[in-house]
């Protein structure tokens, strides 16, 4: 299982990701997790990103593709992945197709969790809240004057991959606003495979029928492999005839009047030639 969560910060993609990685057996890939332990152990990419990040900022595409690609090679992401805070622009999305089709590895669905804009500062209010009581740091870009840029990127340069996913047909809408077990339940129905419908139900069993027929097994398939030969055709043969005999009448009401007229001419030959007989011709 290979997916995306997009949504805006504090709409909920951290919590939803780490209960889908449990359920599918999958990793969570955040490239905000990716950057932020590149900042804390000052790698390279970490110094690029710092700054940007603390500004609430988007970092460099090329910097984040880089790790991705890395990232998605680890033998813990061969049974799939979550990613999470990735792509966040649309150069991002393509990069990622490129990425998955070089590797021979496809989307199985993107999840847009569909939240108020309102809401999202009172979210990130509490996960301060919760983070601090747990005695844990505090993000550097978790406050309300860098929160409005990260919406503001948000809105102006992830927003438009909506609209990129919904034209790639993977995309799933989930309201991200509903209490968090309904969240989950609803991010469990889109990524439901779709329930197998009564028409493609009969193809199996046909097909399943064929299969067996052609195995040498004596089920009749209707209208497939007839069976030939003397049984057979004796099988066949009422139903012949009930064809033959619901077709008649109309076969009947079809010919009369030819009939009538062949009779008709054949007795007036007849009276000429008794006629002719008695030498009245
Ligand atoms: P997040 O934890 O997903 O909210 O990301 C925190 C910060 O990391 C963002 O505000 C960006 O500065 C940076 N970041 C994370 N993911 C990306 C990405 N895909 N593209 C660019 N910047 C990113």
């Amino acid at each position: 299982m290979r997916l995306i969560l997009l949504g805006p910060p504090g709409c909920g993609k951290g919590t939803q990701a780490q209960r889908l990685t449990d359920k599918y057996g999958i990793v969570q890939l955040s490239t905000g997790d990716m950057l932020r332990a590149a900042v804390k152990d000052g790698t390279p990419t970490g110094l690029k990103a710092r700054d940007i990040m603390a500004r609430g900022d988007l970092v460099p595409d090329e910097v984040v593709v880089a790790i991705v690609a890395e990232r998605i090679d680890q033998p813990d992401a061969k049974n799939g992945f979550i990613l999470d805070g990735f792509p966040r622009t649309v150069p991002q999305a393509q990069a990622l197709d490129r990425m998955l089709e070089e590797k021979g590895l496809k989307l199985d669905g993107v999840v847009e969790l569909k939240v108020d804009e309102g809401i999202l500062h009172e979210r990130i209010r509490k996960r301060v809240d919760e983070m601090m009581a747990r005695g844990e740091s505090v993000r550097a870009d978790d406050n309300p004057e860098v929160l409005e840029k990260r919406v503001h990127a948000y809105r102006v340069q992830t927003a438009p991959l909506v609209l990129y996913y919904r034209e790639h047909g993977t995309l799933r809408t989930v309201d991200g606003m509903a209490p968090i077990p309904d969240v989950s339940a609803a991010i469990d129905r889109v990524l439901a495979p779709p329930p197998a419908t009564a028409a493609r139900k009969k193809r199996t069993r046909r097909a399943s029928q064929v299969r067996k027929a052609k195995a040498g097994r004596t089920e009749r398939v209707a209208g497939a492999g007839r069976k030939s030969g003397k049984k057979a055709a004796a099988r066949r043969a009422p139903r012949r005839k009930k064809a033959a005999a619901r077709r008649l009448p109309a076969r009947k009401k079809a010919s009369g009047s030819r009939r009538t007229s062949v009779g008709a001419a054949s007795r007036k030959s007849r009276r000429k030639a008794i006629n002719k007989g008695r030498g009245r011709g």
